[in-house]
């Protein structure tokens, strides 16, 4: 199966799937909107799952027409890999020494010891969020890698990063950028098994057509005790409550499964992986892009000014921060022995 050469051929066309969790077809509407991302036509319905409470897209893109959903202004797919820059100054030498990074000598324990909670906070920061503990040989794969902006940053930090993804562009991309991608996806690549020390999937599974099955094709890929982390967009959030469809993280009808903190770690145990670490992640530009949705909706000058204001966005992503309702949260699991 090739999505990808279909991208630019076929129009969209949706059909009905059952749960993704549990197999039953009876559920009932939550919510419906529009494209607003990429403007395909047409209205897209979100259903929970009578059984189980999962929420899906549906009727979702068939796995044929998939590509439909991803028009060329689809900006994950587009642009350059920037050179990759290696971390620098104090980043490095908090990864070096308490994330277990290649890339120097670590300081006396006494040293470290005594700057720990500096470097704790320090790698708090959400832009730090992607430098995981390395491990093993530090094999990294990164699920739905798009044009490899990660892989870029995690090969310059020291990892043997590779990346994979459907969408041809998006490949040649980051090849062009000297990295290895490849083009494919899970289930369905043949890669190596008891390989890998880290999988990663950054907003990749609630694009894929059964997170489940990626999933489970995911877990013998790693190696004994190897770690899979996934960030996905959360529909329990404080911003995907207070703005319903109009919230940025809905992305209809490219987000298929849109699970909750809950319903996430369900589907990472039931695939064979055991969570051992969450971290929530503030997100401010979902709640301005929410705000800017909300006032196509409503014509609002003040959801149009909320839209723009940093200020807001960083007093509303910390109230999430502080209620445990983040827009995102990075779990982090083992697989089950
Ligand atoms: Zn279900």
């Amino acid at each position: 199966m090739n999505v990808a050469n279909n991208i630019s051929e076929s129009a969209l066309q949706l059909r009905d799937v059952p749960c993704d969790y549990c197999g039953s077809r009876e559920a009932d509407p939550v919510m419906r909107g529009p494209d607003r991302f990429c403007g395909l036509p047409g209205e897209f319905h979100v259903v929970a799952c009578r059984q189980c409470g999962l929420l899906r897209t549906n009727p979702q893109p068939t796995v044929e027409t998939l590509g439909a959903a991803y028009p060329n202004a689809y900006s994950p797919h587009r642009a350059e890999v920037a050179p990759p820059q290696p971390p620098q100054g104090l980043l490095r030498w908090a990864l070096v020494n308490y994330r277990g990074y290649p890339s120097g000598e670590p300081a006396s324990s006494v040293v470290r010891f005594f700057a720990r909670p500096w470097a704790a906070l320090k790698l708090r920061n959400r832009k730090y969020v992607g430098y995981l503990d390395y491990a093993g040989d530090g094999r990294l794969l990164d699920f739905g890698c798009g044009i490899g902006r990660y892989v870029a940053r995690m090969a310059a930090a020291g990892w043997k990063a590779e990346g994979i993804d459907l969408v041809p562009e998006a490949v040649a991309a980051g090849r062009k950028a000297g990295l290895i991608i490849h083009q494919d996806t899970l289930p369905g690549a043949s890669l190596p098994t008891d390989y890998y020390d880290l999988v990663t999937l950054w907003h990749a599974l609630e694009h894929v057509p059964s997170p489940k099955a990626t999933l489970e094709a995911i877990r013998p890929l790693l190696r004994p005790g190897g770690r899979l982390a996934v960030v996905c967009p959360l529909s329990d959030s404080l911003a995907a409550r207070w703005f319903a469809a109009a919230w940025y993280g809905l992305d209809l009808p490219r987000h298929l499964t849109h699970f909750t903190r809950a319903t996430l770690r369900r589907h990472l145990e039931a695939a064979g992986f055991a969570v051992e670490q969450t971290q929530c992640i503030r997100r401010p530009t979902f709640v301005n892009r929410s705000y800017e949705y909300l006032a196509q909706d409503t014509g609002s000058a003040l959801h149009r000014w909320l839209g723009r204001s940093h200020a807001a966005a960083r007093l509303f992503s910390h109230l999430a921060l502080a209620l445990h309702r983040t827009d995102e949260m990075l779990f982090i699991a083992r697989q089950k022995m």
